[in-house]
């Protein structure tokens, strides 16, 4: 893995500001920093004005695991060209055909695990996210939901993350589907994509060179991104770089064209 904001790889972000690129981004641990209580999860409010920059100047897409409205709601208007949830689904062609499914794991699981002290089930309409940040015993609740889950007569894809288990419908798209389908959409020829959690390896998992460039908020040899930026704070130094980078591309086109 290599520093992506290393002065030894300052040719890959500029080759990208040169280059027909969506820039794709991860919500929580990426944009926002990790907080105990997921429903106060926000950008800093330096991110936020450098999002709506980089957005002025690239074709931009969010990718998270919450639910489409959620994560749209705290992008603060910023005009992200591209939202996408609960994990690549939504949207997605199709889509419908998992609500019938979750409805169904969440009333299993319901009835399995929602009498637990601490455990709390979200519908995300086209998933699932057990919590279980507010149990007294952590470890036993984990234990029940992950009984509960494999339990469950549909099969199922489990994405454990931190004292929460998110379960998807199998055959649901995963974020790097959710990126790819994006990359068609916007005709853009590379992607840049930053994320940090297990999800978003199903996109660095796909990285091809000349394709698509992968980003790991934090290194992590076991990660299959080639670039990484050491922290969350990091990402607003690279998104003030991808912004002064276009934005000198501008001045020096302007300056061409006059001449
Ligand atoms: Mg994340």
């Amino acid at each position: 893995m290599r520093r992506i904001l290393a002065r030894a790889h300052a040719d890959v972000l500029a080759q990208l500001a040169w280059a027909n690129v969506l820039v794709a981004l991860d919500f929580d641990g990426t944009l926002a920093p990790i907080v105990d209580d997921r429903d106060r999860a926000a950008m800093r409010p330096s991110t936020r004005a450098l999002l709506a920059g980089v957005c002025a100047l690239y074709p931009c897409a969010v990718i998270s695991g919450r639910s489409r409205a959620d994560v749209e709601a705290r992008l603060g208007g910023v005009p992200v060209r591209y939202i996408v949830g609960n994990h690549g689904v939504e949207p997605s062609v199709g889509m419908e055909r998992f609500e019938e499914v979750v409805r169904a794991m969440r009333e299993r699981l319901e009835a399995a695990v929602g009498g637990i002290q601490g455990v709390e089930i979200e519908d995300k309409r086209f998933s699932l996210a057990v919590h279980f940040r507010r149990s007294r015993s952590a470890t036993r609740a984990r234990q029940a939901i992950e009984a509960a889950v494999s339990a469950l007569p549909m099969k199922t894809r489990v994405i454990a993350g931190k004292r929460v288990v998110n379960v998807l419908p199998e055959g649901a798209p995963h974020k790097g589907i959710a990126l790819e389908a994006l990359q068609a959409l916007s005709g853009a020829d590379i992607a840049l994509y930053v994320g940090d959690d297990v999800t978003d390896e199903d996109v660095f998992e796909s990285e091809r060179p000349g394709r698509l460039i992968g980003v790991r908020v934090g290194r992590r040899a076991s990660s299959a991104a080639s670039y990484y930026i050491d922290d969350q704070r990091q990402i607003d130094a690279l998104l003030a770089r991808l912004e002064g980078l276009r934005s000198t591309q501008a001045v020096a086109s302007a300056r061409r064209a006059s001449t």
